[in-house]
This record gives structure tokens, sequence and C-alpha cells, in this order.
């Protein structure tokens, strides 16, 4: 199984360096063969090849099972051409691989309540959902858009527009991801007021028919908001279309407090998906050990879990490790608490080898 890596800038070589002492060891445990090659994206690769997406990484990407990535960017790259600014280099590897589905899981560590911004009695009841955001198309993508003068004011406009393949392709991507969790999935629209939401719905239903073992549910965008808040965990899997999907993710993770800890997926069709912390490249911290692994060490579970059939049990065991962590007091110093053992990048991954 062949992995492309691209630690990237700031904490992104060190988080994952940390991330592949976990993938190495539990490819011993579960007896599976790993190769990784390292490409470059962003600033580093700006300043190696004046570009952020070198054609070699994309040729590496595609020829890999799944792509891990840290994180892209930082002061050093904030004033050139914004031409070839780091984040290019993510918009254009998301194209490449025509990665359309971005899976980010929101889910609260019952170690870390206390960094968990709702009401204790909330926070008891547990938050472990998943937001199926679609990626490419939407009011972002759709056309026409732009910005014109009629009867002699400005007129702004841009169309939310989804044709029946792209909705369905989502549609199956929330539903096999339901699959492998809880079996319950949330479509999320605003079916009440737009047309293009209505076919949405409609299109969803038509798929839901493959998948008779999901229970399917629907909810217009701003009660999902307001539920989000109110009682998150009602959710196991929530797909919704990109500018929904958006807000409801970033929602979704802030609640959680803990940025340090989110893993992201970003699929598409044939190609293989890409894994990375949703967290940036944390310049303040960067080359001091100080920052949090877990979220990259997540992200590796992650990638097995939806990059290979057979890999659920490692993906797990992963997880579990993570958890242990947490259990046995273990805190980098973006989740720390009174009482606990502050460590660093390094020793975090440490406990987690020690507890796989
Ligand atoms: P950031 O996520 O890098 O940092 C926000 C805050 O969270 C900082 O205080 C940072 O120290 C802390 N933090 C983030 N990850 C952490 C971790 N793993 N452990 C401990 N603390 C952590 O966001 P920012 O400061 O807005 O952006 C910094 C740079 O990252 C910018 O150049 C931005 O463009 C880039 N960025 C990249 C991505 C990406 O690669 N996907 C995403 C967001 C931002």
């Amino acid at each position: 199984m062949n992995i492309c890596v691209m630690p990237g800038d700031g904490i992104g070589r060190e988080i994952v360096a940390q991330a592949l002492r976990v993938l190495d060891k539990v490819g011993a445990k579960f007896g599976k063969k790993f190769e990784t090659q390292e490409a470059l994206i962003g600033g580093c690769a700006i300043d190696a090849t004046g570009g952020p997406l070198p054609e070699e990484t994309v040729r590496l990407c595609k020829a890999a099972d799944a792509v891990l990535l840290g994180a892209v960017g930082g002061p050093k790259w904030d004033t050139i051409d914004p031409a070839i600014r780091p984040e290019r280099g993510l918009l254009g590897i998301r194209k490449e691989l025509g990665l359309f589905a971005n899976l980010r899981p929101a889910s609260l560590f019952p170690e870390l309540k206390h960094a968990c911004y709702l009401r204790p009695d909330i926070v008891a009841k547990g938050i472990d959902l998943l937001v199926v955001r679609e990626l490419t198309g939407g009011a972002y993508f759709g056309t026409p858009k732009g910005v014109e003068v009629r009867d002699g004011e400005r007129v702004g406009f841009n169309n939310m527009i989804y044709s029946e393949h792209e909705i369905r392709r989502i549609a199956k991507v929330g539903f096999e991801a339901a699959r492998k969790r809880r079996k319950q999935l949330c479509s999320v629209d605003k079916a009440n007021v737009l047309d293009v939401s209505r076919l949405w719905r409609e299109v969803v239903i038509e798929v839901s028919k493959d998948y008779p073992d999901v229970a399917l549910s629907h909810m217009y965008v701003d009660n999902a908001a307001m539920q989000l808040v109110r009682d998150p965990s009602q959710f196991d899997v929530i797909v919704t279309e990109n500018l929904f999907g958006d807000i409801l993710s970033d929602e979704a993770s802030v609640i959680t407090g803990s940025i340090g800890m989110l893993p992201s997926a970003s699929l598409g069709a044939g190609n293989p998906g890409l894994f990375e912390p949703i967290h940036g490249s944390a310049p303040d911290i960067a080359g001091q050990n100080k920052a949090n692994p877990l979220a990259t060490i997540l992200s590796v579970a992650m990638l097995l879990r939806y990059s290979f059939s057979d890999m659920d049990e490692p993906a797990a065991a992963i997880e579990a490790a993570v958890q242990k962590a947490l259990q046995a007091g273990y805190r980098t110093g973006d989740i720390r608490e009174e009482g606990c053992k502050l460590v660093g990048c390094v020793e975090m991954a440490d406990v987690v080898l020690a507890n796989l």
C-alpha cells in the first residue's frame, strides 16, 4: 500500500513525522506493509521549485493509494504573488484528484469535555458526528456569477446549482459513511425555499433505496445549525451541499473546542483520498515540539478506514490508542488542563505508540 506524504510547512513536518511512526507501528501490528513517498506542497515547494504544487507532487499523489498532508502556509509566504500562494497548492491538488467529498468528524473525547463550549448537561450526552460536505459544486462554483451594473446600481450574484449526478455521488458517500458508523444519515437542505434543495432531497431519497439499513432523515439548514448546539448527540452523519457544509462543519468542530484533535478526509471517485488535520501550520509554535500530533494521527486512522476496504480494525486500534493516551492524562499545550501531564509532540506520539 502506497501512501504519498506531504508534510508541508510550519508544524506540518513535526506532526506528520509522528503520524508516520504510528502508521509503521500499526502496519507491523496488523501485518500490513505501507510504502511512503514524500512530496512537496505549499511554501516549501515554492522555496524549492518556484510554485506551490510541482508536477512531480501531482504525479506522486495520483500514483498513490492515499495521500497524507500536514499543513501549508506561513508568514514567510504571506506577501508573495497570490497566484502562487501556498494555499494554491491545496486547491490545486484537490482539483487534480477530483476530490468532491469532504468528511469532517467532530467528536469529543470524554476526557476533553472541559474544552467543549457547550453546557455540561449537553456535553454529557456525547458528541460523535461526521459532516459530509459536497466540495466542488453549489454556489462556490456555479455560473453565472459576478458583479455587474443593472439599472444604475451594482448587483452581485452566484448560482447554487447541482446536477443529479453530483447529488447522487455525494449522497452515496454519506450513506457509505453512515454504514461504517451508527447507520443514521441526516440530509441537510433548504427544500422549503430553494429549488436546488428540492432536487437534492428527491435524489437523496432515490439513493436511499440502495441503503435500506441506513435510517435517513431530512433537516432544514437553519434548524441544523441550531440543533448542532442544542443537542449534537442526535447526529451521526450529516450530508449536505458545499455552502451549508462549509458553515456546519466549522460549527460542529468548534464546539468540541480543540482544533489540534480533529482529522479530515477528502474523497474523489477512483482517485486516492487526501487526509489531513483541520488545523493550519501553526507558525507560532512551529519547530518547538509543542504541536499536538493527534489530529494527524487520527487522520491516519481515517486514511486506513476510507482508503482500504479491510482496515477498519487498524483504524479503530489507532483511535483507541489515542483515547488511552488522553485517559492516562497526557496533554499537549493546546488541550492542557489542571493536573494533566503536559507533553510535547514527540512524547504524545510515544504514548500513543506504547498504547498500540
Ligand atoms: P492555525 O490552525 O495554523 O493556528 C490557529 C491556532 O491554533 C494557533 O494558535 C496555533 O498554534 C494553534 N494550533 C493549530 N494547530 C495546532 C496543533 N496541532 N497543536 C497545537 N496548537 C495548534 O491557523 P492560522 O494561525 O489561522 O494559520 C496559520 C497558517 O496556516 C496560515 O498560513 C494559514 O494560511 C495556514 N492554514 C493552512 C491550512 C491547511 O494547510 N489546511 C488550514 C488553515 C490555515
